[in-house]
């Protein structure tokens, strides 16, 4: 009888560590498979708010958006909001870089210009699509941060400069489009004149107290505005606040 009471005994206890072992640890939220599961939850949520290039969602689901993001915000990395980076600046929303990537209607074979490179996010989705990406970041420290960041996750191939984007970058213009990532007070003449005819610029376009994302494009010498939704971003700052151009519109 002891000897079976023993064998009861002993047999729990092994259970005990059995279970314990076999236990699943705790999900890590920075591990690339709770990446992985936030970034295919985040894919739904931009097909369901009507993102439907289905090359723009592929390079959203390529970009590591968490390498982007502040150490202390990766584990929100993939959740549908715009998270803070270095400088008092933010990276957008997805689904506003998802849908101001879709208005730039990309097909491969492009050249395009952003404004704003700020963590270097935009720029990277941009690679994903379009065959040349040059981005202008006014502060020099986040031009510098974006660029190693770029080079160190394969997409070298973006040509970062630290200036002024309200001036362009002259040198590879034209341009098949161009992004700005930051709300300005008017539309910079200077960047339409670097748009190849037809092109399509996008960016955030103050109006009174509200920001109008804005889809331009230069149609038989007559700039076509098309208003797509009320959105919220950093201002640009720089020359087109001191007046820039007389014919900026
Ligand atoms: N596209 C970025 C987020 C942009 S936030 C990303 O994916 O992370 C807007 C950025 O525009 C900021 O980094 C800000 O410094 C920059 N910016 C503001 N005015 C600018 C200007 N005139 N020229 C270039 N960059 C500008």
């Amino acid at each position: 009888m002891t000897a079976v009471w023993t064998g009861v005994v002993v047999c729990s206890i092994v259970a005990v560590f059995y279970l314990a072992a076999c236990r699943a640890p705790a999900p890590d939220p920075d591990s690339p498979a709770a990446f992985a599961a936030a970034r295919t939850a985040l894919l739904e949520e931009l097909r369901a708010d009507g993102i439907g290039d289905v090359r723009v969602l592929g390079a959203i689901a390529k970009v590591p958006r968490h390498e982007f993001v502040l150490p202390q915000d990766r584990d929100r990395a993939y959740a549908n909001h715009a998270l803070p980076i270095p400088g008092g600046q933010t990276i957008s929303q997805p689904y506003i870089v998802a849908l101001m990537t879709q208005l730039l209607e990309l097909r491969g074979d492009e050249r395009v210009l952003e404004v704003g490179t700020g963590s270097g996010y935009q720029a990277a989705v941009l690679a994903e699509l379009a065959r040349e990406v040059y981005s202008i970041e006014l502060d020099p420290g986040l031009a510098e941060s974006a660029r190693q960041r770029l080079a160190r996750l394969g997409y070298g191939r973006v040509q970062v400069r630290a200036g002024d984007g309200y001036f362009g970058w002259e040198e590879a213009a034209p341009f098949d489009a161009i992004i700005i990532t930051a709300t300005a007070p008017r539309i910079p003449e200077r960047l339409v004149a670097q748009l190849k005819p037809g092109a399509p610029l996008v960016m955030p376009l103050s109006e009174g107290f509200s920001e109008t994302l804005i889809r331009a494009r230069q149609v038989d010498g007559d700039l076509k505005i098309e208003r797509i939704a009320d959105v919220a971003f950093v201002p640009m700052r720089g020359a087109i606040r001191g007046g820039g151009d007389r014919e900026d519109r």
